[in-house]
């Protein structure tokens, strides 16, 4: 096969080999990063999201738990029943009860508002008078009307520079069931800040709570999505415009948006106790971190392998190119370089010759009726002899000298840096050696003669004309008589 097209084919299968590999490997790489990305995102969705709000949840009702105890047990106090009853005569009796309850359960503030008087008295005192018409006090009128028994509300506390505060909103009744006023204590919400930091740490989630008009409420000390403050509305946010048309107002559920930067897990639960939604939301990238990175691990690693394994078989094709390459110039029976191998040798040792201007001679070489000793004695005879001549020349000859099979019964041989007087004398040990050898075949003792033409390089010559020479010395040597050396003189140019 001519070189290029093996060249041609090598690279083809090799580049195969690339395409299948590299195909396979990316598959398997990107199906194992996309079945694990989707098994994240649905734990996530599913799982991670909705217990966290869930655990926020429960310690938002823990922290509210003991307070509504405290406020129940106000709401029942005989004495506050009593005092009110009995027509509020003296209001440090009730400021100092107050202060009782704040100092003894650690409440940020408690209270009482009197349905008779309309008074407003806290630990330190009477705080003011209430009014339908002052905004700040519509919860004590919501609270007078409504039939649970209590409720939680977050306001601005105003006996405390505005905080905000939790509410815990008590009705009390005098003996006969006649509603008489309000009771309970309020506890900041600095807590509530606290762990919303917490788990926003601990969890890398954003944790906020957001009203029923989609305003963001309470958010932790870095503030709502985007940093956004307490106040602003969601759907002004523009890194949540991606939620907007799956949630156009606060409502509970599982979301995936996009922001402006990352994508986005959304988990959006009612809190009813606060009538707020607790909104925990975890960007996508910090969660797909990890397999991210083991997908570029794992085609890394693909690409070693896939370098190896084409490194390799590039060396083992090589190789046996190289031994099919030697193969394919070397004869089988003397082991011997045949004509196209000898072609690429004799180039070379004319080019060195010609360049280092020294001499070079060329010898044909021709066993004398080979055609009788195959008829007499078989063809494997003949091959016995051929082997055991080409042995014979062999070890009359240097390193440096070529020898080939030129084909059938006939060799050749350039000698590096010898003239025709010193190929003579070669020329005849190699016709003395052969003509005095016996060759041994399953007991046959079989003799053989050769004919040698020889000639010089000259010159002018191209390989061709050198051994179109050494053949007409080879013709003369048969023509005289055969088992002889002749040689042809190049005509002067
Ligand atoms: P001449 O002296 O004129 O060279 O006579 P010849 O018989 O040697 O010449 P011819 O060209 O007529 O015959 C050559 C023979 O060599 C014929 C062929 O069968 C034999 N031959 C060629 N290659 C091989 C081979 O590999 N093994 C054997 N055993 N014989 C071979
Ligand atoms: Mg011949
Ligand atoms: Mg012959």
């Amino acid at each position: 096969m001519p070189l290029r097209s093996t060249l041609h084919s090598q690279r083809s299968l090799l580049l195969t080999l690339v395409i299948l590999l590299g195909s396979g490997f990316l598959a398997t790489s990107l199906l194992s990063y996309f079945a694990s990305r989707d098994a994240i995102r649905d734990s996530i969705v599913n799982t991670e999201l909705p217990l966290t709000s869930d655990t926020v949840y429960s310690e938002i009702q823990k922290d509210l738990v003991r307070p509504v105890l405290i406020s129940s047990m106000m709401a029942r106090d005989t004495f506050v029943r009593d005092w009110v009853v009995a027509g509020e005569k003296d209001p440090q009796q009730m400021t100092r009860y107050l202060k009782e309850v704040m100092d003894h359960y650690g409440a940020y503030t408690a209270f009482f508002v009197s349905n008779h008087s309309l008074t407003y008295y806290q630990a330190k005192g009477i705080l003011k008078k209430i009014s339908p018409d002052e905004p700040r006090d519509v919860w004590y009128y919501r609270v007078r009307d409504m039939a649970d028994p209590y409720e939680i509300n977050v306001d601005p506390d105003l006996a405390n520079k505005d905080n905000l505060t939790f509410f815990i909103n008590y009705k009390v009744f005098d003996y006969n069931d006649n509603f008489i006023g309000a009771t309970g204590v309020g506890l900041t919400v600095d807590a509530v800040i606290k762990l919303i930091d917490r788990y926003q740490e601990r969890y890398q989630r954003s944790v906020y709570f957001v009203d029923t008009f989609g305003r963001l409420v309470l958010t932790g000390a870095q503030g709502g999505p985007g940093g956004a403050k307490v106040g602003q509305v969601l759907r002004e946010l523009p890194d949540l415009k991606g939620l907007q048309q799956q949630m156009p107002k606060p409502q509970s559920g599982s979301y995936q948006y996009d922001s402006l930067d990352d994508a986005h897990f959304l988990n959006v639960r009612y809190i009813p106790e606060l009538n707020w939604y607790l909104f925990v939301d975890k960007r996508e990238d910090g969660a797909l971190d990890e397999i991210r990175q083991s997908l570029y691990l794992n085609l890394l690693i693909c690409l070693a392998v896939m370098v190896l394994v084409l490194y390799l078989l590039n060396r083992v094709i090589r190789r046996f190119q190289v031994r099919i390459e030697t193969q394919a110039m070397l004869d089988s029976l003397t082991g011997l370089p045949n004509r196209r191998g000898f072609d690429r040798i004799a180039m070379d040792a004319i080019a060195d010759a010609r360049r280092e201007h020294k001499a070079l001679s060329a010898m044909l070489l021709d066993l004398d009726h080979f055609k009788r000793l195959n008829d007499t004695h078989g063809h494997l005879a003949g091959d016995e002899v051929l082997t055991g001549f080409a042995d014979d020349v062999r070890r009359c000859l240097r390193d440096t000298d070529i020898i080939c099979r030129w084909g059938g019964e006939e060799f050749i041989i350039l000698l590096k840096d010898t003239n025709s007087s010193g190929a003579r004398r070669v020329a005849e040990k190699i016709r003395l050696l052969a003509e005095q050898h016996t060759y041994v075949f399953t007991g046959a003792a079989l003799q053989v003669t050769v004919s040698l033409g020889l000639t010089e390089l000259h010159p002018g010559d191209t390989l061709q004309s050198l051994i179109a020479r050494a053949d007409q010395a080879l013709y003369s040597a048969k023509q005289n008589g055969r088992n002889r050396v002749c040689t042809e003189v190049a005509e002067p140019a």
